[in-house]
């Protein structure tokens, strides 16, 4: 059979369930745990954060699939299903025997996967008849899409944002504004917790930790908020399943069987939700593949990180996880342009790595430009330079493919577009841009100070 350009789905394909692949795992990730008493966090712990059935779909390990309400279902037919393209131009300028396809999520106006989840999340805070959500936002990217989600159910909107992003991104923080949502550069004095780092670190330019936990000290001292976050957690991951669901219907229509299923990893919910259908097979015995995580050199979770019980926040106001990190004191360097500098990464896929499941690979980022570069000018499509970390492995193993001869079925995920990432690419241009690898003893520092839970 001829496989089109697109393989695309039709509206009754876009999936009528989440999947959740924590129900396929005999080893379940590691229960979050509240720190002043180190035991696991209940409904009631997290309820005063989170929206309540956002903390059922967190707490559970059993149900493997979850309804889509119909509000949801019908905002996803807006601008899904998303295409799965066959990538025949960049095949031919590698010269490659592989075929290649992308899953691609950027054909919105927030630009990436991050609505899926955004607009969930959104629709459970109207349902519990709350005022309002609070969230941090790094590049910018979550903060579009939830403002989006909650322009569209009616509700106010506050996004704390890494100062530096704020800084150099003013267009992104006007389509924020623009779909109503008030933004406010991180630190801020606007909380305890913004004060007391400014006062420790005059001058700082932010992280997405910090962000955390100013957006979390607003939800829970404003009546009606809640605090809504756009990866890392397992609500997240399971709403991120769609991009799964619907690249298997398309593969399954034309008897594609993936070989390698790839995707880039910052807190691990695109990737999560990419593989999870995928995963569950293997979980369950019913096919194979190898899964590759991709993350920058310069915040290298997975491959240099350890799996211990952290926080996730630099104010350590949210309950400590258990995953792959760097330490939540770990920012990575000032030249690192990429995105994905989260210190840490889903329980889930932590739990899946750590037994083996699936691979990491970390990458340089003039390497990830370079291959943005080469995508873009035969596929089109301007890539997010965090989508770019995937290209890069794709490509990798594309060329592989060329020196065995084998014709691999190459499945990644294309997260979003680059539009807003122009600096990061003017700097690549310009020969500006540099590489920077942390070393043992700067990532030991950040290590040495990771909480002491027994796990
Ligand atoms: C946020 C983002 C990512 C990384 O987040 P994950 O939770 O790891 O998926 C990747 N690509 C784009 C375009 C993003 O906006």
């Amino acid at each position: 059979m001829e496989i089109p350009y697109k393989i695309y789905l039709s509206e009754d394909e876009i999936p009528r369930a989440w999947y959740n692949v924590r129900a396929d795992m005999k080893v379940k990730p590691a229960p979050l745990l509240v720190p002043s008493t180190l035991k696991p966090a209940t409904a009631e712990d997290l309820g005063h954060v989170f929206c309540d059935e956002l903390v059922k779909q967190e707490l559970d390990n059993d149900h493997a699939f979850i309804e889509i309400p119909e509000d949801i279902r019908n905002f996803y037919k807006m601008y899904r299903p998303s295409p799965l393209v066959r990538a025949y131009c960049l095949e031919r300028a590698l010269g490659t025997p592989a075929h290649i396809y992308y899953k691609f999520e950027g054909n919105n106006t927030s630009g990436s996967h991050k609505l899926n989840s955004a607009i969930a999340q959104a629709y459970y805070a109207k349902k519990q008849g709350l005022k309002g959500v609070t969230t941090e936002t790094g590049a910018g990217q979550w903060g579009t899409a939830l403002s989006m989600a909650t322009a569209y159910f009616g509700l106010d909107c506050k996004v704390y944002m890494v100062k530096v992003s704020y800084e150099q991104k003013p267009f992104r923080r006007e389509v924020m504004r623009t779909y109503g949502a008030s933004v406010t550069p991180s630190p801020s004095d606007t909380t305890n917790v913004g004060r007391a780092i400014l006062a420790e670190h005059p001058g700082t330019t932010g992280s997405l930790g910090c962000a955390i936990s100013e957006a979390v000290e607003t939800a829970v001292s404003n009546d009606g908020y809640r605090y809504v976050l756009g990866s890392v957690l397992n609500q997240v991951l399971l709403h991120q399943s769609v991009i799964g669901l619907e690249t298997k219907t398309a593969l399954d229509k034309y008897g594609i069987k993936a070989d390698v299923i790839i995707g880039c990893a910052g807190g691990g919910s695109n990737l999560g939700g990419l593989i999870s259908p995928f995963v569950g097979q293997k979980l369950r015995g019913e096919a194979d593949y190898q899964i590759i995580a991709v993350e920058p050199a310069s915040c290298p979770s997975f491959t240099r990180g350890k799996y211990a019980y952290d926080f996730c926040d630099t104010g350590r106001v949210c309950p400590l996880a258990k995953m792959y990190t760097l330490g939540s004191n770990f920012i990575p360097s000032a030249n690192h342009a990429g995105g994905l500098r989260y210190h840490g990464m889903s329980s889930t896929l932590s739990e899946l790595y750590h037994q083996g499941l699936m691979e990491a690979r970390s990458v340089e980022q003039t390497s990830v430009f370079d291959a943005a570069v080469q995508f873009a000018r035969v596929e089109g499509i301007l890539p997010a330079p965090e989508s770019s970390h995937a290209i890069r492995v794709a490509i990798d193993e594309a060329l592989k493919c060329k020196e065995t001869g084998e014709a691999k079925n190459i499945v990644f995920g294309l997260t979003g577009t680059g539009y807003f990432d122009l600096v990061a690419y003017q700097k690549y241009n310009d020969h500006q841009m540099s590489d920077y690898i942390p070393t043992d003893e700067e990532l030991q520092k950040s290590l040495a100070q990771l909480p002491k839970v027994e796990n």
